[in-house]
């Protein structure tokens, strides 16, 4: 039953050793491999000194209530902490959106501004406009590739910027560590969505972000079951995210809880995989003559690809492509015409999924159909490579484009 993984010095493993031993401790999983599921909203004192003492302590890792977790939950906190160099703890949420929310309503107060990446996932754009504004906080769009304009657009009240790179539906790159260096210059906390990379892939408290969120909904859970979300920041702002997620009430289930730790004992197999069936799907559609532009930041050549290299040590199976010309009945024929991809609005399970990308009405001051397309190439498709065959996948595709002709 010995585990002699040291938790404090994990920074110093390789991924892949982490992956497998992150959140581990003997004390929490006894003499089996997995912490087990402590399913418990009660949690029992000795004696009535026991109890007065209960509240009164709010560290980590100590029974009080079933809000606060359990062992189960510890364990997957722990873990992604883990592997985030230069986090002191994460926060987990019942769902990606909820670690959105979690994270701006910590960072935020009546009367900030907040810039959001023009490409952010729409329920963060939404959340920005709709309930970020009913508390009396300001969104403001930018373009991440146009640094000067970001500079440009930063006033006494802004308090936070929110990023996402890859933009998880059009795929644009920017440069994270200078967005978050412009950002912390001017008072701000930087928050990151690194949903598509996850820790494997991008390692953004290095690179100087301020706040890292994922939804584990995607690659960690992996296998399209569970909805969860994280957040994970150095001391200050990790203790301000957790007393923040403490008052709106989040909780985890430990069930789920077990299958995001399951899912991320594997997260690197599969992300190789999925990069790998990726990279060569991306390259067959780059030469296909229906496409008008691939957007894949981790296929040479493609737009961001530069920014991927420069900063990114892996990526994932989803990435979108332009139809040449064309309507939308026609594209909407060729994701009919799809037998191996499910449709639908999730990603980074082990089964391989298409979804039109028609980005327009949920941008500001990015635009669409992005540079390289030609008028008329507008309807797009978002694909996230599972495990299947790469070319039983590319044979599947193959008979799509037949199905809409050239
Ligand atoms: C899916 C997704 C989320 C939200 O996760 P849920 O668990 O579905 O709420 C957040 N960010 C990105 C980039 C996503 O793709």
């Amino acid at each position: 039953m010995k585990n002699s993984f040291d938790p404090d010095n994990a920074d110093t493993m390789a991924t892949a050793t982490r992956l497998v031993n992150a959140g581990r401790r003997a004390e929490w999983t006894g003499p089996v491999v997995n912490p087990p599921v402590w399913r418990a909203s009660t949690h029992l004192y000795e004696n009535m000194a026991a109890l007065a003492q209960g509240p009164r302590s709010n560290e980590d890792g100590r029974f009080f209530y079933g809000r606060r977790g359990a062992p189960t939950q510890w364990a997957l906190a722990e873990a992604l902490t883990q592997m985030e160099p230069g986090a002191a703890g994460t926060v987990l949420y019942p769902s990606g959106v909820a670690a959105i929310a979690g994270v701006l309503l910590t960072v935020l107060r009546p009367g900030d501004v907040l810039l959001m990446s023009d490409n952010a996932y729409d329920p963060s754009r939404s959340m920005g406009t709709g309930m970020l504004a009913d508390f009396g906080v300001e969104t403001r769009f930018f373009d991440p590739r146009d640094l000067d304009r970001f500079v440009a657009s930063f006033c006494p009240r802004t308090r936070a910027v929110m990023l996402e790179a890859p933009g998880s539906l059009t795929m644009e790159m920017c440069d994270i560590p200078a967005l978050a260096r412009i950002a912390r210059e001017h008072g701000a906390v930087s928050v990151l969505d690194n949903t598509w990379a996850g820790p494997t892939g991008f390692a953004a408290l290095p690179h100087g972000v301020d706040v890292v969120l994922m939804a584990l909904t995607k690659h960690v859970g992996g296998h399209s079951d569970l909805m969860m979300g994280s957040a994970s920041a150095g001391p200050e702002l990790y203790q301000r995210l957790r007393l923040r997620a403490q008052n709106l009430g989040h909780v985890v289930s430990p069930d789920d809880a077990a299958l995001a730790l399951r899912g991320l004992r594997t997260l690197s197999l599969r992300l190789k995989q999925e990069s790998d069936s990726a990279l060569k799907i991306a390259a067959w559609l780059a030469r296909q003559p229906q496409v008008a532009q691939v957007l894949c930041p981790m296929l040479p050549g493609a737009p961001g690809h530069d920014l991927w290299q420069r900063d990114f040590t892996g990526g994932c199976g989803l990435f979108s492509f332009v139809l040449r010309g064309g309507d939308m009945a026609r594209r909407n024929r060729f994701i009919d015409a799809l037998s191996l991809f499910g449709i639908g609005y999730s990603w980074g399970g082990f089964e391989s999924l298409a979804v039109p990308v028609d980005p327009s009405p949920v941008r500001d001051v990015m635009t669409w159909p992005p540079s390289g397309c030609e008028a008329g190439d507008r309807y797009g498709v978002r694909l996230s490579i599972g495990l299947e065959d790469a070319d039983d996948l590319i044979a599947d595709l193959e008979r799509a484009f037949a199905a809409i002709g050239g």
